[in-house]
């Protein structure tokens, strides 16, 4: 009978679910389960879950469970679950309100069919505590930041592994002025030096910073505002349009999939590439800045890992600081972009946020 370890990242619709042997961390499985839309969905792929791990024919014994938990406030490590920590974090649903729950959800069920199982949550909010006050602070009014409105930041367990292996890549740069390009369905960059996050695009909640899938990313407050004064829009609306139907599907009108749009001849789709690099390299800028320079851009995530045409869109946006690129290379999605002889480096690293999890379960367990 193998010891395992489970990892369960859930959203609203899916519950990704991996297994790995608890002595070495090898991968056992990696799936995607489908949460019907009902009362008990989530019991249901949990269920599910664990029937593939009782049914597999060389036993498989359940030793640690570990969880994606989007928000954990000022927290900046992941956290063995007890009754006192799930109340706790049940509190952080409204600054996270479309992760959160599902997240919660699933630690709780797990609890209930599991009482004795060991859980650990680790947190996307916890990569980013290294950063300095003002790295944080919203320039509001100061009970605001006291109450928790501030900037958290989020992808912080793709951030962590990372930031594990770019001195592999990367040697003794990987310690000096490093931004990564979380570039997936959400997406954020995170400013790095010394391995530690500096500052990232996004802030209080999901939608700041880059533009993603459906979210619009950094956006003037006074659109919000006009929306509901002048528009006649709900709050209810207007947040289901920044969350839900901005960003590559908002501007091009036709897909949220990056794939969907490169394959498209329609103008409004390459105007929705444009601009998803045009608003990338606008906070690479800022970052740099904050950073004093760059020495290194790493591309992660369904899109920084597979776009070719994002990339050299990006990079090409950097020539000024003194990025010069490799077009063969990039085609290649090879694991070095940059020319020789460039000023700053460009890697393509694939994210494994699951293994992060592992480990911690390990640890902590
Ligand atoms: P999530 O944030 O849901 O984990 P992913 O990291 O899987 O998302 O990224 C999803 C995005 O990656 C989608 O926009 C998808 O179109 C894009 N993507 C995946 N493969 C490719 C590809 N070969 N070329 C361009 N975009 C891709």
């Amino acid at each position: 009978v193998t010891d395992i370890i489970a990892v369960f990242n859930a959203g609203s619709s899916t519950l990704k679910f991996s297994v790995f042997r608890h002595d070495d961390f090898s991968l056992i499985h990696n799936g995607t389960l489908e949460v019907p839309d009902s009362q008990d969905g989530h019991k249901k792929a949990l269920q599910q879950a664990l029937g593939w791990i009782s049914a597999h024919k060389d036993g498989l014994k359940l030793h640690v469970a570990g969880h994606r938990v989007v928000h954990g406030k000022d927290r900046a490590k992941p956290e063995k679950i007890t009754a006192k920590i799930l109340t706790e974090l049940k509190t952080l649903i409204p600054l996270a309100p479309l992760h959160q729950p599902h997240n919660l959800r699933v630690i709780e069920e797990l609890a209930a069919l599991h009482p004795e199982l060991p859980q650990v949550a680790c947190f996307d909010t916890a990569f980013h505590r290294t950063q300095p006050k003002l790295a944080s602070m919203f320039a509001l009014p100061r009970r605001f930041y006291d109450d928790g409105v501030k900037r958290y930041g989020f992808h912080g367990i793709s951030y962590e592994y990372i930031a594990s292996v770019l001195p592999k890549y990367a040697g003794d740069k990987a310690k000096s002025r490093v931004i990564v390009a979380h570039l997936g369905n959400g997406a954020s960059l995170c400013a790095m030096k010394n391995l530690q996050s500096q500052a990232t695009s996004m802030g209080f909640s999901t939608l700041d910073g880059l533009m993603m899938g459906t979210r619009c990313g950094t956006l003037d407050v006074g659109v919000p505002l006009y929306m509901q004064q002048h528009l006649n829009m709900t709050t209810d609306q207007v947040t289901d349009t920044l969350y839900h139907k901005s960003g590559l599907l908002g501007v091009s009108g036709i897909s949220n999939d990056m794939r969907t749009l490169e394959q498209s001849d329609a103008p409004e789709a390459g105007e929705a590439i444009a601009l998803f690099c045009h608003m990338a390299a606008q906070h690479c800028g800022s970052l740099m800045s904050i950073l004093g320079g760059l020495d290194a851009l790493v591309f992660t995530a369904g899109i920084g890992e597979h776009s070719a045409r994002v990339r050299r869109e990006i990079c090409h946006y950097l020539t000024w600081a003194g990025l010069s690129f490799d077009e063969t290379l990039n085609q290649k999605n090879a694991t070095q972009i940059h020319a020789k002889g460039s000023k700053i480096a460009a890697y393509v690293i694939p994210t494994d946020e699951e293994i992060v999890i592992a480990r911690a379960c390990r640890m902590i367990s």
